[in-house]
């Protein structure tokens, strides 16, 4: 595996896929600098070796060229973040920004336009992926967050760089927290699984039952799981197509040794709303017209018990309803048994989608080994895929 420290950069142009689709507001203000932060290491790295840096990103989803979606926008919070100043060229392809490149002097850094004003970095053009390959020497990947897509810059131009190609510290500590997840990860080793559907992290679980010893299931996905077994579960989330399933997953973990935890208890609310009325019961017998919007406080003290045994811990979804103030302490809950386990030593890495924005919100950021700047490439990755810009680089 390729990395940064393979590389002398002195007087290289290194052309840095990054990944800077940062939010932005009415105004065009950056209101989250978190993915520029995100690559500040491998650009600072560059640049101390005596190289430049050509940043080319993606910004929203712009059809055709859109200024709105302009990368114009972040300049200056990017020279914000790397105290350093940043040139900029309208174009991402093309004679000027190849005049750009080949004038960037040792310690200076290019940002190239939206590569999405173009239809072709989607597409994977090849003739496109070959153009942006024209800017620079070494070809860099640093952004997780689209390494699942098979895109121009993300994948098909590694190969117009067949010896000069490498992975940015970013995408370099994402392969290798999933990889002390996944594979390296000291025993016991435990996922925590929650969110809203079986259907959209089943292909996950069948993937993580070969590689951990214990199975917390929390958030909407409990009830099918609970009404599999017979239980009651009023008016909570179920996908009865997927109760057989349930039972299957149940039969398998059992096959492979993995203790599956559910809810024992739940907070039932009698209508999906913040100021509903609430009771405490049990997971399989939640009366009629309630449903569980959170796990229960005998639930919280088991899944704190489990945690605090594991060695290795991977975290995707919320127990509950955490948008909500009344149904976030289960979240709440589990994030703080994570912290402690991590204090102690264990490794936990956050990863995909929600559970990010909730370690976020809570303030458990960084309490725990690692939050995957990546939602859909991680979730990926926890399901057994290759990735494509991964693939790529390692070609
Ligand atoms: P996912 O994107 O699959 O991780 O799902 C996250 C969503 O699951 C969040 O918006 C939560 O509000 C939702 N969720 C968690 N627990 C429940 C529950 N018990 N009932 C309904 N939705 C839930």
């Amino acid at each position: 595996m390729k990395t940064l420290n393979d590389f002398n950069f002195d007087k290289k142009k290194a052309l840095i896929r990054v990944d800077f689709n940062v939010p932005l507001s009415d105004s065009f203000e950056v209101t989250d600098a978190t993915r520029i932060v995100s690559a500040k290491p491998t650009i600072i790295k560059i640049l101390e070796d005596g190289g430049s840096c050509i940043l080319m990103s993606h910004l929203g989803r712009p059809k055709g060229v859109q200024d709105e979606f302009s990368l114009r926008h972040i300049i200056s919070k990017v020279e914000d973040v790397l105290g350093v100043e940043v040139k900029f060229v309208e174009h991402c392809i093309g004679a000027e920004a190849e005049a750009a490149a080949e004038n960037l002097n040792p310690g200076e850094i290019l940002l190239l336009e939206n590569l999405r004003f173009h239809d072709e970095e989607k597409q994977g053009d090849l003739a496109f992926a070959e153009a942006l390959s024209k800017l620079g020497d070494i070809y860099v990947n640093d952004a997780f967050g689209t390494a699942h897509r098979a895109h121009a810059s993300t994948t098909i131009i590694a190969q117009f760089f067949p010896e000069y190609k490498c992975f940015g510290h970013l995408l370099a500590q994402e392969i290798e927290s999933i990889k002390k997840v996944m594979e390296t990860g000291e025993k016991p080793v435990l996922a925590v699984l929650g969110g809203a559907k079986v259907s959209s992290k089943i292909t996950i679980i069948e993937n993580i039952l070969d590689k951990v010893d214990h199975l917390i299931v929390g958030g909407g996905m409990t009830f099918t799981f609970i009404k599999a077994q017979g239980g009651q579960i009023g008016a909570s989330i179920c996908e009865d197509d997927k109760i057989e399933l349930a039972l299957e997953i149940i039969k398998q973990a059992k096959a492979k040794n993995v203790q599956i935890h559910l809810p024992i208890d739940v907070i039932a609310a009698n209508a999906f709303s913040n100021d509903a009325d609430t009771q405490i019961v049990d997971v399989d017998k939640i009366p009629n017209g309630w449903q569980g919007l959170d796990v229960g406080p005998k639930s919280k003290e088991n899944f704190h018990n489990v945690v605090m045994q594991c060695k290795t811990i991977l975290w995707n979804g919320p127990l509950g309803v955490f948008e909500m103030e009344n149904f976030a302490n289960g979240t709440i809950a589990l994030g703080n048994s994570i912290a402690e386990a991590t204090a102690n030593g264990a490794f936990s890495l956050v990863g995909g989608g929600d559970s990010v924005a909730a370690v976020k919100q809570f303030g458990f950021e960084n309490k725990v080994s690692y939050v995957s700047t990546g939602g859909g490439a991680m979730l990926e990755s926890l399901e057994g895929k290759t990735l494509p810009g991964i693939a790529a680089i390692l070609e």
